[in-house]
């Protein structure tokens, strides 16, 4: 039940609203039909800078991206693109044609990428480049560089496209924030680094996490083609020689991205959650009952836990819903690092989690519990040079019984107890 508000809480909360400014009328009827029947969006349509200035001064809290013309009858310089972006709105720029100075005109602009209008299929290219977006909070990348102008650089071109950055002077500091951001989905590593080089560094994050699941993109200098052909044996997954186009560069990352993205949704769509990636409730319930049956075949026990943030909705209001998503994210790795394989960790909805574990029950369940409360209470979530702070409750049904639903029920009663004592702490029964 508490699941189903939260998620309507939720829905109502987010921002998922498409703004097109185009006065050609037949483009944003294809873009509109394109955009609903791919995504969840929503669209709103201008065809004039002053209708879509009427438009944001109401909606603005609901557009989260723009696809703008560059040639309006009210704005024919590309005016359009310069008040969306003083609203901190991502832009997406589609025109009907683009000289080369347009073209650096428009690239001088913190937009996210220019499309040119010639047949459908750059339709596509609009529709994955905003959904894209969408999510690129969610997504981490790491950049590793000894040169900290080289990484300013590298940031903001990431920034615009909405990815969280993290950088690291040395490949030694990349592993460790490696270990602590499971949502880096992307290393961007320079070859030459004192230390570790780009090659080394690649050998070692390739004994943590496989290519399918994190894209390294080498950068190699002028001394180009071998250093690259080292990089990819190495495990890289792409790379850029130097000097590169910032366009080029930021192609890459999202085609890297994409990719990423394709072969997550082919192995995980059925079994996992898109911010956490924590298995999700139906998957838990799925192998939860061969768990069961296999612990009570075994005599071994099982215990079963719900854990649930407590006051989450003040730090999503506190620190807006990236905030709320990162606890998330920071809390589901915590519980992942603290099981073990054969358990299982999964987000029941909203900032809800449940963790079967197999072999464990009675008091020492609630140990293993305490300790889990006891280390998210105590670390503290890096966001927008801000620590955020967090704790949970727990209730835990120590004892198996002959039905994983009748568990969970135990279990979450458990939780309303621990809750209406004071919250942050464990309650078994
Ligand atoms: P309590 O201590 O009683 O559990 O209080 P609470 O504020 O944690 O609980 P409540 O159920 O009132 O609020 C949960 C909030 O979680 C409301 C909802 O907007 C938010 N939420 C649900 N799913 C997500 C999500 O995926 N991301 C973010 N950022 N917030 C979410
Ligand atoms: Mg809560
Ligand atoms: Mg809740």
């Amino acid at each position: 039940m508490q699941a189903t508000v939260s998620s309507i809480a939720r829905s109502e909360a987010r921002n998922d609203a498409v703004l097109l400014v185009d006065d050609n009328r037949a483009i944003v009827d294809l873009l509109t039909a394109k955009i609903l029947e791919e995504s969840d969006f929503r669209v709103i349509s201008a065809d004039t800078l002053a209708k879509a200035r009427v438009i944001l001064a109401q909606e603005r809290d609901e557009v989260f991206c723009a696809v703008l013309d560059l040639n309006l009858p009210d704005a024919p310089d590309g005016e359009v693109v310069d008040h969306v972006l003083d609203l901190g709105i991502p832009v997406l720029v589609v025109t009907g044609n683009l000289s080369d100075r347009a073209r650096e005109q428009v690239l001088a602009k913190p937009v996210l990428d220019y499309v040119i209008k010639h047949n459908a299929s750059e339709l596509d290219y609009v529709v994955r480049a905003i959904t894209r977006r969408y999510h690129a909070g969610t997504i981490g990348v790491l950049v590793v560089d000894d040169a900290a102008s080289a990484r300013g650089y590298l940031r903001r071109l990431l920034e615009i496209q909405g990815y969280r950055v993290y950088e690291a002077e040395n490949g030694q500091k990349a592993l460790e924030i490696l270990d602590i951001h499971p949502s880096i989905r992307i290393v961007v590593t320079d070859y030459h680094m004192p230390h570790m080089n780009g090659q080394e560094l690649t050998f070692a994050i390739r004994k943590k996490r496989g290519r399918n699941d994190l894209a390294v993109i080498g950068l190699s200098g002028e001394d180009g083609k071998q250093l690259s052909v080292q990089l990819l044996k190495a495990g890289a997954n792409d790379f850029l020689a130097k000097p590169f186009e910032a366009e080029e560069f930021i192609c890459r990352i999202n085609q890297n991205i994409d990719l990423l993205e394709q072969i997550q949704t082919i192995r995980d769509s059925a079994n996992r959650d898109y911010l956490t990636r924590l298995y999700n409730r139906r998957y838990l319930f799925e192998v939860g009952k061969t768990l069961l049956a296999n612990a009570r075949r075994g005599n071994i026990g099982l215990s079963a836990a719900v854990l649930d943030l407590d006051h989450f909705k003040g730090i999503n209001d506190r620190y807006g819903h990236d905030g709320g998503d990162q606890v998330l994210q920071h809390v589901a790795m915590v519980l992942q690092q603290s099981f073990r394989e054969a358990d299982i960790v999964a987000r029941m909805g909203g900032e809800e989690f449940c963790v079967l574990s197999p072999n464990l029950q009675g008091e020492r369940a609630i140990k293993v519990f305490n300790r889990v409360r006891a280390r998210i209470e105590r670390q503290s979530i890096h966001f927008r040079g801000e620590q955020i702070r967090v704790t949970c409750s727990i209730g835990v049904c120590m004892n198996w019984h002959s039905d994983l639903h009748e568990m969970i029920r135990n279990a979450d009663q458990a939780l309303y107890r621990a809750k209406v004592e004071g919250r942050n702490r464990v309650h078994g029964c």
